[in-house]
């Protein structure tokens, strides 16, 4: 059967099994930057830590239903979203219950499949999201395995530090591992270099090895590193909306129309 894409929402798991690398920061960024050009976008929280529902502002007592619910089968998409501050951007929140999931659905035939069932049934309920993207933890568990059997694309965050390799053949192969089993028609949206700071010679020499290495799956944007950034999130706010001008922000921005020149790109050649 050939692969194919299906044209919308373009769903994009924002993964890197390592922590703090800006996973989240992505997420909610690039989210935000969507949302503000008038698409309708979806975040997904995998990671029990729940940092994009606490960057979004999602207070925890709102946090009712969450991935939790939507991975048991408890609760659809659209009963657990919940719109945030940001005009047309939508959150499934987490919570730490996601802990537990992978006992429990770790002896079903569908467990790497439960988020792209609940993403096709919000598509049938005509949810109409236009972007779903997907935050997450810091692990190759089965909770990035379900997004990955869900997405369109998967967009690697790597930090400007010197083991930013390490672990990305590990990461890229779970990836061909997911496109030869469950999902044929996923491809690499693209790497971003995060937390660039110019100013550090070892910076500088991290961004030419992995542009060496991974030629043009290296957007063009740099994320730099910005004290705005990191404040941003105890604030409830993504950095977009926080601080507009901020060097970071408007890196973000020019990230997501990458994005976007990407997806119409994969979208055609499917
Ligand atoms: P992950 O989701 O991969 O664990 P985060 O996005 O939570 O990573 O980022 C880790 C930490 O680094 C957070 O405290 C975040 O605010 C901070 N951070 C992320 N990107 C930047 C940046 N470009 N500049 C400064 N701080 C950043
Ligand atoms: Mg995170």
């Amino acid at each position: 059967m050939a692969a194919s894409l299906r044209s919308f929402p373009r769903v994009i798991t924002v993964a890197n099994q390592k922590g703090g690398v800006g996973k989240t920061t992505t997420a909610i960024n690039l989210a935000t930057a969507l949302a503000a050009i008038g698409e309708k976008v979806l975040i997904v929280d995998l990671d029990p830590q729940g940092n994009a529902s606490t960057g979004l502002g999602i207070d925890r007592r709102q946090r009712k239903l969450s991935s939790y619910e939507v991975l048991l089968g408890e609760s659809t998409i659209q009963q657990a979203a919940i719109e945030t501050a940001v005009p047309g951007l939508w959150i499934v929140p987490s919570t730490l219950d996601l802990l537990g999931v992978e006992m429990e659905i770790s002896g079903a035939s569908d467990r790497v499949v439960r988020l792209k069932h609940a993403l096709e049934l919000s598509d049938e309920m005509n949810c109409n999201f236009n972007y779903v993207l997907i935050d997450c933890p810091p692990s190759l568990n089965l909770l990035t395995l379900n997004s990955m059997a869900a997405a369109d694309s998967v967009l690697v965050p790597l930090q400007c530090e010197f083991f930013a390799l390490e672990g990305l053949s590990q990461l890229l192969h779970t990836v061909e591992q997911i496109k030869n089993t469950i999902n044929p028609a996923l491809v690499i949206q693209g790497i971003v270099l995060t937390m660039y700071d110019g100013r550090n010679n070892l910076a500088n020499q991290v961004v030419a090895d992995v542009r060496a290495h991974m030629g043009d799956r290296v957007y063009q944007t740099v994320i730099p590193r910005n004290v705005r950034i990191s404040e941003a999130p105890s604030h409830g706010k993504p950095a977009i909306l926080y601080d507009f001008k901020c060097s970071g922000s408007q890196a973000y921005l020019q990230l997501a129309s990458e994005v976007i020149q990407r997806e119409r790109r994969q979208r055609q050649a499917a």
